[in-house]
């Protein structure tokens, strides 16, 4: 049973309604743009997910069948209290675990070139918590190999690991404030909002997942305070909505680092270093490439309406697009759903030039719409081919519409990138 699946409707339903509160209350705390790229983000993240996350299941399969010290079969995991006991065991161990993993994901320099994308949204709502990385298959999986040695079934911590995760979603709000003895024991909203604060009162801080009980016992606890309001980012921001620069930005600075510094030690030690350190060489050639520090501006081009609006249409389309294909991989395997996938991502990142306003924007959408009609007429049969290539034609129309709107109308209510 794939909890987190079963999850998302509830996550989406969710988003609504506190967007729905925001609209409400005036808050302000969603931007179209901001709010689609950490979805983009997570639509990546999950579609890629398909063909990565065999990987740690492999090698956890691997440990647990070649290393465990103890043999605790699954059927010791029943409703009896010693079950329920166990259960509450390997929750609190994964929880413990992942205090470890999310820690070292920001004090080392190579697990926050994964994790940075959860953190570069400059805003703070439900569509942050969606906000994930496409490489954590890559080592996040060894800070829970100690469960595995010591014997946990693979399908119960499989389970409290989606608890966990499923967890972690609804502290991503500015609409709860503090609560109380709550704040003290577990991961809320508000000491949630401390951790993806970047001005240095809160930078590197409450790394719990469900307990923010290990932050108190390993000193890294900081509650949110009245008069410290939290400025959320990162320290040297990604400006663009993009979600693959948002994966690879990180990566990039480090080979960037990496193959400048001229000392050999350097370029092995830039990718295990504390979080924002550099060699000194690169350090003081390149000081532009270093983190700002505390810094209050948000990145947000200016956008035009009638554009902004075909792209919250086509997010739409992507995002069911998703379930869909969510639905497809578990009934018909990987292999049916790389070429969707494929132009689910074309039209992320197609998507994602629009909100940067880059200048090829049009250029990458005309060619998006032509490439998915072509592709959906060569690889499917007549009604999906007709029904992707009608959505491709409409598409095209609605996107000269929104153009000429955009270059004709008086409804920009500021500076816009013009795509004529
Ligand atoms: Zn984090
Ligand atoms: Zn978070």
């Amino acid at each position: 049973m794939d909890l987190i699946a079963i999850a998302i409707p509830f996550f989406l339903l969710a988003l609504l309604v506190e967007l729905g509160v925001d609209r409400y209350r005036a808050t302000g705390y969603y931007r179209t743009t901001d709010a689609i790229g950490s979805l983009s983000a997570g639509i990546l993240s999950t579609t890629f997910g398909y063909f990565t996350k065999l990987l740690p299941l492999i090698v956890w399969g691997f440990v647990l069948e070649n290393f465990a010290l103890f043999d605790m079969p699954l059927s010791l995991f029943d409703l009896s209290p010693v079950g329920l006991l166990l259960w509450i065991t390997a929750a609190v161990a994964w929880d413990f675990c992942y205090y470890w993993f999310h820690r070292f994901s920001h004090e080392w320099s190579i697990l926050w070139a994964a994790h940075a994308v959860h953190h570069q949204s400059e805003d703070y709502n439900l569509s942050t918590a969606l906000r994930q990385t496409s490489t954590g298959f890559l080592f996040g999986w060894i800070f829970y190999l100690p469960l595995f040695l010591i014997g946990f079934p693979l399908e119960v911590l499989v389970t409290v690991n989606a608890v966990n995760l499923i967890y972690q979603f609804w502290v991503h709000t500015r609409h709860v404030g503090s609560l109380g003895p709550l704040d003290r024991w577990l991961v809320t909203p508000s000491n949630h909002r401390v951790h993806h604060a970047r001005n240095s009162a809160y930078v590197d801080r409450n790394y719990g997942g469900i307990f923010i009980v290990w932050d108190r016992l390993f000193g890294t606890f900081e509650p949110e305070r009245d008069d410290e309001s939290v400025v959320y980012g990162v320290r040297k921001p990604l400006n663009t909505f993009d979600p693959f620069r948002a994966n690879l930005s990180v990566y990039g600075d480090l080979w960037f680092d990496s193959r400048h510094t001229a000392s050999w030690r350097d370029k092995l030690r830039v990718w295990f270093s504390r979080t924002g350190w550099r060699p000194a060489d690169v350090a003081e050639r390149y000081p532009e490439r270093s983190a700002t520090g505390d810094l209050e501006s948000r990145y947000d081009p200016p956008l035009a309406p009638s554009i902004k609006a075909y792209v919250f249409a086509q997010f739409v389309v992507a995002a069911t697009a998703t379930l869909a294909i969510g639905a497809a991989a578990a009934d018909s395997g990987l292999q049916a759903v790389l070429a969707p996938c494929a132009g689910l991502w074309i039209t992320l990142y197609a998507l994602a030039g629009f909100s940067d306003g880059s200048p090829r924007a049009l250029t990458v959408e005309r060619g998006r719409l032509l490439l998915i009609a072509i592709a959906a007429v060569v690889l499917y049969p007549g009604l999906v081919a007709l029904m992707v290539a009608g959505y491709a034609a409409v598409s095209t129309i609605a996107l000269e519409l929104a153009r000429n709107i955009n270059n004709n109308n008086e409804i920009r209510s500021k500076p816009t990138v013009n795509y004529d």
